[in-house]
């Protein structure tokens, strides 16, 4: 078997097309136009990439991005008031804390601090509780993304044995939750997990969403599996590899997520979902 491919860009290309439709017609209708401030402290390279992805993406579809790049050494007090100023900012619907946040910051407390109805990341634990009583508001990007990826090739989970690979409070563990409310037998594998090819060669959906290079091998994939891989790793080279040994696994799945291409552009195209629904423009 070689596996079809999922197209995560181009079909995050359509939500963020879909995306566009909707804005210019409330604009025309003379409604506000959606916001979402993004704020970024330091100099961390990768994160400067991921902020330059987002705000990028706003534009595009006609989303006001207000940008917030901050010193490294900006004292906690700030960045509480800054958040506590968006939080009651009319003209700002969601707000991105992009993480990691320097040592001297306490993250926990400043993700808490942010309007749940602004919480376009999904990663307030209100928002995180209401996922896990299966009320869901505002829904953590990957994981939701993942979720429209699988509607997209008409894979219901209903029934299947998931198995997620890591446990991250960001992608494994409401990817757990995602799954497990579709209807899945949802199996959670993590770093103190001993033997995993034991567990994701029952997999019929494989999450893999360790950041481990090469991780998943080719021969523990189950014959006809849908395999969606979430890793980004950086190798060496400059090259951008998933979790999943590619080229082995796509003979025996029947579905995989390239990456790149695969799950990365879904997560950006969630987040402007989430801006427009935090803004009133579109249902959850
Ligand atoms: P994390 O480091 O916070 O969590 C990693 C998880 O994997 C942990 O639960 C850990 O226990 C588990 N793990 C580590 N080694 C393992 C092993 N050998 N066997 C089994 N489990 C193991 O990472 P994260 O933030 O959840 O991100 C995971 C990966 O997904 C990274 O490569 C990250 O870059 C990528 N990511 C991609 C997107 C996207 O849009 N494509 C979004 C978020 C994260």
């Amino acid at each position: 078997m070689t596996a079809q491919l999922i197209h995560g860009k181009i079909i995050a290309a359509q939500i963020r097309a879909d995306i566009r439709a909707i804005i210019e017609t409330k604009l025309q209708q003379g409604q506000k136009q959606p916001g979402l401030a993004v704020i970024l402290v330091g100099d961390d390279p990768a994160s400067a990439l991921y902020v330059h992805h987002k705000r990028t993406a706003c534009e595009e579809v006609g989303i006001k991005s207000f940008y917030y790049p901050l010193s490294k050494t900006i004292p906690e007090a700030e960045l509480i008031a800054l958040i506590q100023q968006l939080n009651q900012d009319p003209a700002v619907d969601g707000i991105l804390l992009q993480a990691p946040l320097p040592k001297h910051i306490n993250a926990d407390q400043l993700f808490e601090l942010i309007d749940p109805k602004k919480d376009v990341d999904g990663f307030h634990p209100y928002n995180l509780g209401r996922l896990a009583q299966r009320r869901p508001l505002l829904k953590p990007c990957t994981p939701y993304g993942i979720m429209l990826l699988l509607d997209h090739i008409h894979q219901h989970p209903k029934g299947k044995h998931a198995v997620v690979v890591g446990a991250s409070n960001i992608v494994g563990r409401p990817m757990a939750l995602e799954l497990l409310i579709a209807g899945a037998t949802v199996t959670v594998c993590h770093r103190f997990t001993v033997d995993l090819p034991y567990f994701v060669k029952q997999a019929d959906i494989l999450i893999a969403a360790a950041g481990k290079a090469g991780l998943i091998k080719g021969e523990w994939i189950k014959e006809g599996a849908i395999v969606i891989d979430v890793g980004q790793n950086r190798l060496a080279d400059g090259t951008l590899t998933g979790d999943v040994d590619f080229e082995a696994a796509k003979e025996k799945a029947a579905w995989i997520t390239p990456v790149p291409g695969g799950v990365g552009p879904m997560t950006v195209a969630m987040l402007l979902r989430n801006t427009m629904v935090a803004a009133g423009y579109m249902n959850m």
